[in-house]
């Protein structure tokens, strides 16, 4: 499979709002479930699962992705447009290459923020190979001109474009190949309804279990030619916030550790000292996720307090305490969200070391 990357590609990590430290920027860039610049999607290629049997864990989505790529094959036709939402780094992109790669197909990736233009999209869409699969990113920041270029394209293979102005305008169609559109998105409740409606399948993907992210992270290790013992694999994968991508970034820095050390296989009590240097703790939280619960155990008696409360105490934005750190603290249970507002639970008590009054 040929993987076109188009030039418009467009990923760039989340900017933090309020950088509070050199320590806490650094602990970020490496629990940050976003890509970063030295991770382009091109150095993750190496170990990006090329095929659905590599792809772990998703039980649910690979079953019913099986089953549409073995009508759509005997069809001899292309996929149903495909909605895959989740939150950053969990294998929408993933997916999606090893969709194409299984259809025998190739696939252009870009994201909604380089579509700009109309002609940003009609290009693209000129472009593409009968079968081919069009991955948007971050599909839900389409602005409202490349939502209607999309409609007619995704419906009826056709682009309707308008030439000249005014009165005299005139709408020309253009018939496209049938193709695939893969839409990828960190938030399905922002996208229109007409975008979301077109498309056939829309999926889920969830955080990993424990299980399944220590074996990727074995399997990363593999590639790397990384000696990795099951319990230091278990103890990477425990500190990834049940996400791939961190999962491998932890799994590179432990190994770097490891050389430093002049150690040739990475073992449970090697991959926590190098972790616990790096400030990850053992449930993967950073600084700030452990700024944010012991401001509200200590300044809010462990809630209910609303997050602007919470924003303004730690300092942080309110808008990524919600949709940076929380998701993960409400995942693991460390977190409630209450009708009255947000309350910390036994459990993340136990783990900071405090004890609840
Ligand atoms: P997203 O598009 O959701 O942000 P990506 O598809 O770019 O996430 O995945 C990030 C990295 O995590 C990839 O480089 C890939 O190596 C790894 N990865 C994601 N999902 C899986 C999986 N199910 N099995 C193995 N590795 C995975």
């Amino acid at each position: 499979m040929a993987i076109k990357r188009s030039s418009q590609e467009n990923k760039t990590p989340r900017k933090r709002t309020s950088p509070t430290s050199d320590q806490q920027n650094q602990e970020e860039r490496l629990l940050s479930s976003e890509i970063t610049v030295q991770e382009t999607q091109s150095s993750e290629d190496g170990i990006r699962p090329q095929k659905l049997a590599d792809y772990i864990g998703q039980k649910e989505l690979k079953k019913i992705l099986n089953i549409a790529i073995a009508a759509a094959k005997v069809r001899q036709e292309p996929l149903d447009h495909l909605l895959l939402y989740g939150p950053p780094g969990l294998g929408k992109t993933t997916m999606s290459l090893i969709l194409a790669s299984e259809m025998g197909v190739n696939c252009k990736i870009t994201a909604a923020p380089a579509l700009e233009r109309p002609r940003d999209i009609t290009g693209l869409l000129i472009a593409l190979k009968p079968g081919d699969i069009l991955f948007i990113d971050e599909i839900h920041r389409l602005n409202r001109m490349a939502e209607e270029l999309l409609y007619p394209a995704m419906e009826d293979c056709r682009l309707d474009i308008t030439i000249g102005k005014g009165q005299s305008a005139k709408i020309r169609s253009i018939p496209l190949p049938p193709f695939t559109l893969v839409g990828a998105t960190t938030k399905v409740g922002s996208l229109t309804s007409p975008l979301r409606d077109r498309f056939g399948l829309i999926q889920r993907l969830r955080f990993y279990e424990i299980d399944e992210l220590t074996l990727i992270v074995k399997r990363t290790a593999a590639i790397l030619m990384v000696t990795i013992t099951e319990t230091g694999a278990e103890e990477i994968a425990r500190r990834s916030r049940g996400t791939p991508r961190i999962a491998n970034r932890l799994l590179k820095r432990v190994r770097d550790y490891a050389q430093v050390e002049k150690s040739d296989t990475i073992n449970q009590t090697l991959a926590a000292e190098a972790l616990d240097i790096f400030n990850v703790d053992a449930r993967g939280l950073d600084w700030t996720d452990r700024l944010v619960l012991s401001t509200v155990i200590e300044q809010f008696n462990g809630g209910p307090v609303g997050l602007e409360a919470i924003a303004a105490a730690t300092g942080e934005d309110a808008k990524t305490i919600e949709e940076v750190y929380e998701p993960y603290l409400l995942q693991i249970g460390y977190l409630n969200r209450t009708h009255r507002g947000r309350v910390v639970t036994q459990a993340a008590y136990e783990h900071l070391g405090k004890i609840k009054l």
